[in-house]
């Protein structure tokens, strides 16, 4: 029988974090992980997609290069090798969230899968743990979407890609969310032959104006991509695999040598023993008030298990929620009017808070302010001007949202992420220096753009032309 103060389920992005920061503020505290500890974003996730994308783009590189006056031939991909890149970034990251390293800062990890036999008592391999305050952070997996004929077809998920070592001939990606675009674009990249079919439009959550951007890329690159198009039914062939999907009413098969899928995700909820503990929860997730609690006032969820923002950065800000409310008895409450988010295709896509179709919903009045990337001069520098940046404004210039296509969007959304959360203005990102010549200008401009009409008005040159009269 463990007795402390604070029990977590799940040690990925959510858990981590609460059992780092918890322990170091003096916490008597448990982490209870059945799996890999780092979670998905380590092992199944963030890091190795990332790798993945990185190898692909080098392979790419190649393409554009005699725009630069240099010449080198297409690439010989070692897919093994390139395996071997992507689990040697994980290892790299590893120790961070190693069972050493937590057990160093104090925490005690046990390494079972955690089920609740009562509203105060958790049991974990042959522990009997019993908390001042429980945390579930047992994330999501890969849904398995309701085809015909699944069950009898090899599928990879993003618990299986990174484990391949030869390169898929032909892959289809069913899902075109942020992981089927990034995935299929890392393979195309690397070289597959890739069909990426997606029951609405692809990426549905961000601004239809910027995604065509990233369309225009993937299908240059040879993607297919297969919208408002649903799979019908799945069969095992010689070569791997053949899709029956349906577009506008018309039927046809595609085929395989691979399928992933990435159609979405569940959370985590099985043998946690929900019910004897009195946690409600739903298909998406389990129920939450703005202070993470669950519907045991001692138990606490994070992260991806909630089915809020399914994001890493977002497991992370649970966290410090529930160390002030668990530990500090704050009432600390989550606010997600700054949430970014990043799609690490080849342009990048960033948000940062209201869309245009958000703010168009709650009816709020608003003002929409873009700039290109071709009129960047760093982006025409690096041949990159696809882009642009689009920003949401009250109509008193206050900053409520901002959108980004381009190169390096996810690095320049921070800023607006910023002013977002200190309630700022468009002016105070107008004033602001930026350095020649970044693509961080951009911030600037389109800022800048917003006094443009009021700034050349007839009414301004009158005055100019009024005030040069005395001398
Ligand atoms: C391919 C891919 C790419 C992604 N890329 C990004 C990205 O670029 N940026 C980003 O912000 N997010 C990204 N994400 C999302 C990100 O990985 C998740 O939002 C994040 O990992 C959620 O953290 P979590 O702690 O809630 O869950 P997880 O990281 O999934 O951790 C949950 C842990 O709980 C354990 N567990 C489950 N049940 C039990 C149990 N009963 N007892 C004990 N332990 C249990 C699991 O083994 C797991 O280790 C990506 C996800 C995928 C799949």
């Amino acid at each position: 029988m463990i007795k402390t103060d604070i029990c977590v389920i799940g040690g990925g992005s959510a858990g981590l974090s609460i059992a780092a920061g918890a322990v170091q503020m003096g916490a008597d505290t448990v982490l209870v992980e059945a799996g890999k500890m780092g979670g998905d974003c380590l092992n199944y996730g963030c890091v190795p997609s990332k790798a993945l994308l990185t190898a692909g783009k080098v392979a790419r590189s190649w393409k554009k290069s005699p725009e630069f006056g240099v010449n080198y031939e297409a690439p010989a991909v070692d897919f093994q090798k390139v395996h071997d890149h992507v689990k040697a970034v994980i290892a790299d990251i590893e120790p961070h969230d190693s069972v050493e390293r937590f057990e160093s800062l104090g925490v005690k990890v046990i390494q079972a899968p955690g089920q609740f036999v009562d509203a105060k008592t958790l049991k974990a391999g042959d522990a009997t743990i019993q908390a001042r305050r429980f945390v579930i952070a047992t994330g999501s997996r890969a849904m398995v979407p309701p085809i015909e004929g699944i069950e009898n077809v090899p599928f990879l998920t993003n618990e299986s890609v990174f484990d391949l070592t030869d390169l898929p001939k032909k892959i289809i990606v069913v899902g075109g969310g942020p992981i089927g675009c990034e995935l299929g674009q890392a393979f195309r990249n690397l070289g597959s032959d890739v069909s990426i079919v997606e029951m609405a439009s692809i990426m549905p959550k961000d601004d239809p104006d910027l995604i065509s951007v990233i369309r225009d890329r993937l299908e240059g690159d040879g993607i297919s991509l297969l919208e408002q198009t649903k799979v019908l039914s799945a069969s095992k062939t010689v070569e791997g695999v053949s899709l029956r999907v349906e577009t506008n009413g018309e039927q046809r098969e595609i085929n395989g040598t691979h399928l992933l899928l990435a159609a979405g995700r569940i959370p985590n909820l099985e043998k946690l023993g929900l019910e004897a503990a009195g946690v409600n929860y739903e298909r998406q997730g389990i129920t939450v008030d703005k202070g993470l609690r669950t519907s045991n006032r001692k138990i606490y969820a994070a992260g991806d298990v909630t089915g809020g923002y399914q994001f890493t950065h977002m497991a992370a800000y649970d966290a410090g929620i529930i160390i002030r409310s668990a530990l500090f008895r704050l009432p600390a409450k989550v606010s997600y009017n700054a949430v970014p988010w990043v799609t690490y295709t080849d342009p990048e896509l960033a948000h940062v808070g209201l869309s245009e179709t958000d703010a168009k919903k709650q009816g709020v009045q608003y003002k929409v302010l873009n700039w290109s990337f071709a009129d960047n001069d760093r982006a025409r520098a690096e041949r990159r001007t696809e882009g642009k940046i689009k920003v949401i404004t009250s109509q008193k210039g206050k900053i409520l949202g901002a959108s980004i296509v381009g190169l390096q969007a996810g690095e320049l959304i921070l800023p607006w992420g910023l002013a977002l959360s200190k309630g700022m203005k468009i002016g105070d990102m107008a004033n602001v220096i930026a350095p020649y010549p970044t693509l961080s200008e951009v911030s600037k401009r389109v800022a800048g753009s917003y006094y443009t009409e009021s700034l050349f008005s007839d009414r301004v040159k009158k005055v100019v032309r009024f005030l040069a009269k005395f001398g």
